[in-house]
């Protein structure tokens, strides 16, 4: 082995014996590759013992068997794109990295259904079954890059989960790896069973704290024949907010994405616009539609008169898949440009049910005033889900009225809408504030399962309900 180890359960001995059940090559102890294995977005940093690459679930069985018997810690990840610390390895041990775990299984396009390695990057998964007319609905700005087993272990949402729902919906059955080494099947491959209790839901969210997930069997719907896109521009946030009633609940729209940013949002992303969007907007709508060609040109006729109606300033049709990527490119680039006209943003997410957003809104906007910091917010209003951004111009990463704002809205958001983890996990970085959403039976609860799984403790220790760090910077879309 080439140097000490942080973890002084990995001795010489241990590291022979990784070396014989995984295969050496699969077993990284060198510096440089430690040091590029172990953080994410939230920008967090731990430096693992080692990082093991496995390529079957048998060897990712053989190293739990060995890492439960020595107390080591294990961190399963891959793409880093977690917004929250999850796939960083707090307790150093070893980086479970899947990238070798990336095959797709022979599709059956009739079962509506596919199984995949965990490490498959959800863009080539949508390529994947998009050749059969297919597709895999939950959709984020980091499909590009992030792997399904990330994305099934962090419950992750989605920009068309308004129509779609979220991954949760979509994983039918797993095999996972226990921290004991055994292999267990949850679920089935049929689009429906009811069968004992639902263990594929209970691993769904589990971010990495109480096995390993090594196959992943879901739902494929039929691609819809054509998606239709209109943005919206408005005064003020309430005419938008009150668009959004009027397409969703009073005219019963059934909508895939209906998504809001506010005007520093706007502010920051105008450039990129070309001068399409003018001085006075204070809040937009991007609104998108599926179904039949003759339903999407109805529907989108509608919404955009419905928009009228409630005092937009202005509303544009893209006709085109080319208009309609480029209106979508400049929305994910919202966040990535907030961070670019501030020297500092820290983003943090909340939900609420769709009829108290207003209400969040204004409570949060009312501390940012009073902690004297910008808070800039867009998101899903479809869904009652918004992205926070508090922008700090200090050009400090750990900040003290940055932190009291954070756990303030935190604390009361959540008087208003019971939840502040409605994406983006739990992690290492949000774990400080579960016991503002959880009560504490809920916890002792999953704490006692969390027990039952993985009673030495192994799997991603620290997480979702350990010791938090500080807050970092999260910057994404
Ligand atoms: C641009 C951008 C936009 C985003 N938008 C959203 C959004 O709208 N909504 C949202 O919810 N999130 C969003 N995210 C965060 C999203 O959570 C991550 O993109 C994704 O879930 C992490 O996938 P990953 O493959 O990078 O996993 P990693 O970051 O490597 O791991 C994430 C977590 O999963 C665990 N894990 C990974 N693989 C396995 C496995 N096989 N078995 C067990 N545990 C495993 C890790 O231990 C870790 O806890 C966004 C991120 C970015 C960068």
């Amino acid at each position: 082995m080439e140097q000490q180890t942080h973890n002084n359960k990995i001795d010489q001995k241990v590291f022979e014996e990784l070396c014989d059940a995984i295969g050496r090559e699969n077993v990284l102890d060198n510096i440089e590759e430690r040091v590029c294995s172990p953080f994410d977005t939230s920008e967090g940093k731990s430096i693992p013992d080692l990082v093991i690459t496995p390529h079957s679930t048998e060897q990712v069985s053989s190293l739990l068997s060995i890492a439960n018997k020595h107390s080591i810690p294990i961190c399963p990840q891959w793409a880093w794109t977690g917004l929250s610390g999850g796939d960083v390895p707090v307790k150093s041990g070893i980086s479970l990295d899947l990238k070798n775990m990336n095959r797709i299984e022979p599709l059956n396009a009739r079962d509506l259904t596919v199984t995949v390695e965990p490490g498959v990057v959800i863009k080539d998964l949508q390529d994947e079954v998009a050749k059969s007319r297919l597709f895999y609905p939950p959709e984020l700005g980091s499909a590009g890059f992030s792997t399904i087993g990330g994305r099934v272990a962090e419950s992750t949402g989605g920009m068309i989960g308004m129509k779609y729902g979220v991954t949760r919906e979509y994983v039918l059955a797993m095999e996972i790896v226990l921290p004991d080494g055994s292999v267990i099947n949850t679920g089935r491959k049929t689009l429906k069973s009811v069968a004992g209790y639902d263990l594929t839901r209970f691993f769904v969210g589990s971010e990495g704290t109480l096995g390993v997930l090594t196959k992943i069997t879901l739902k494929l719907l039929p691609m819809p024949e054509k998606i239709g896109t209109v943005i919206s521009f408005f005064s003020d946030i309430d005419s938008a907010l009150n668009a959004t009633d009027s397409i969703l609940i009073k005219n019963h729209l059934h909508v895939r994405s209906l998504e809001f940013a506010d005007k520093i949002c706007i502010d920051a992303i105008r450039e990129s616009t070309e001068g399409e969007i003018p001085e006075e907007v204070g809040a937009l709508l991007l609104i998108d539609v599926d179904g039949n060609e003759k339903n999407v040109a109805n529907d989108i006729s509608r919404i955009d008169a419905l928009c009228r109606e409630n005092s937009a300033l202005n509303t544009s049709i893209a006709n085109t898949d080319e208009k309609r990527n480029t209106l979508w490119d400049i929305w994910k680039s919202i966040s990535p440009s907030l961070f670019k006209v501030n020297s500092m943003e820290f983003n943090e997410d909340c939900s609420a049910p769709r009829s108290k957003v207003k209400e969040a809104l204004k409570k949060v906007y009312e501390l940012g005033k009073a902690h004297s910091l910008q808070v800039a917010a867009f998101g899903n209003v479809g869904e009652g889900h918004v992205h926070l951004s508090v922008i700090c111009n200090n050009g400090k990463v750990v900040d003290v009225p940055v932190n009291n704002l954070i756990s303030q809205i935190f604390k009361d958001v959540v008087s208003v809408s019971r939840s502040n983890r409605s994406a983006q996990g739990v992690g290492d970085t949000k774990s400080e504030y579960i016991g503002l959403e959880l009560a504490p039976h809920e916890i002792e609860i999953m704490r006692d399962l969390k027990r039952m799984f993985d009673p030495k403790s192994i799997m991603n220790p620290g997480k979702t309900f350990g010791n938090s760090s500080v807050h970092r910077n999260t910057h994404y879309k």
